[in-house]
């Protein structure tokens, strides 16, 4: 169930220290391209905004305009606009949703030159080229440190202590119908206990939570303020709301914790696929992924040459996580959650 070392020691090492040639376009080959690019943005706004302005000074005469919507509602929001589509490229959040939106017809595979730069392309993207890896981060838990301080606890070293009767009403997180981030913990849990155990733990969970947001890094924000105890957020996200001197204490569940690929995928439909195209190419160019810390996002690179600027975040205990697994029964599960799980809010 845990990730075998070789692989954990192969995508840290190459995550850690990627230097291999990948390649980049010189400004004077990049296309001439004007026009609208529509972008179904799902990470935090602070680093959409900030692509958007980035791509507008690679190509002056583009126009980025964008929606961010959690991993859930953009993959809602293709499926409603599947004979319209209104969106060129879909960049943010984990794979589970690409998986399950090529699956149902609503992705346009792109087999882009700088696939190449993938660190390691079986992990990195879709067989067929439908979607390619962007990012990578790992699950962990943020607790407020006040809370832990007031009443003599340690920050949650297990999943399993998170069901400690100390956090009863104060646990936070996103609901898995909305967001991926926790759509990867309910994953992660069905994992590591087997689906019968991890129903069962999601039971008890609920019965403790304060709160489900609709955004994955929101829970972060509100442990900060102190208004619950602990959340279950992208290690990323916990660090971002940190390093705003929020009081929160970062911890992993020892018996290993799920991870995401965050993905991208050109659109089926898209009316600007050209300009597409070049954000895709952009996207995966070294100098690209090193943009994240600029506007906050701290997610691992995916393509060679680009330094993390965490690694940390990665050199924990991760679990083999499953994103076949994940992105296949992602609307089972989602409904079960929702109908069998989360009724009492
Ligand atoms: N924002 C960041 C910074 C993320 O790392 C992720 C995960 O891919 C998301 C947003 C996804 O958001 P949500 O959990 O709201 O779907």
């Amino acid at each position: 169930m845990l990730k075998s070392l070789s692989v954990v020691l192969v995508v840290l090492v190459c995550i850690t220290s990627a230097s291999g040639p990948a390649s980049s376009q010189a400004p004077d080959q990049r296309p001439e391209l004007s026009g609208t690019l529509n972008l179904l943005c799902t990470p935090q706004i602070v680093w959409c905004e900030g692509m958007k302005t980035e791509f507008q000074k690679v190509y002056p005469k583009v126009t980025v305009e964008f929606v961010r919507l959690s991993s859930g509602e953009a993959l809602t929001r293709l499926r409603n606009e599947k004979a319209n589509p209104q969106f060129d490229i879909w960049w943010g959040g984990p794979i589970d949703s690409f998986i399950a939106a090529k699956a149902e017809g609503l992705l346009e595979a792109y087999n882009s030159p700088n696939l190449a730069n993938l660190i390691d392309p079986k992990f990195m993207k879709d067989p067929d080229n439908y979607w390619a890896g962007i990012y990578v981060g790992s699950l962990g838990f943020a607790s407020n440190k006040n809370f832990l301080e007031k009443h003599q606890l340690k920050p949650p070293q297990s999943w399993d202590d998170l069901l400690n009767p100390a956090f009863k009403g104060q646990l936070v997180m996103a609901h898995p119908a909305s967001s991926g981030t926790a759509y990867t913990a309910l994953i992660t849990v069905l994992q590591l206990k087997g689906e019968e155990k991890g129903w069962d733990y999601w039971k008890r969970f609920n019965a403790s939570v304060w709160q489900y947001t609709k955004s994955g890094a929101a829970p972060a924000q509100h442990v900060g303020q102190g208004e619950a105890a602990v959340g279950v957020v992208f290690s990323h996200d916990i660090v971002a709301q940190m390093e705003k001197g929020l009081p929160i204490a970062l911890s992993f569940p020892i018996e290993g914790t799920g991870w995401e690929i965050g993905g991208m995928a050109l659109l089926k439909g898209a009316k600007h696929a050209n300009i597409a195209k070049a954000w895709f190419d952009w996207a995966l160019e070294p100098a690209t992924q090193e943009l994240g810390p600029k506007y906050t996002a701290y997610q691992a690179p995916t393509v060679k040459g680009a330094q993390a600027s965490k690694p940390e975040l990665l050199g924990v205990l991760l679990i083999d996580y499953n994103f076949e697994y994940a992105g296949k029964n992602k609307k089972a599960f989602i409904d079960k959650f929702t109908n069998e799980i989360a009724t009492t809010r």
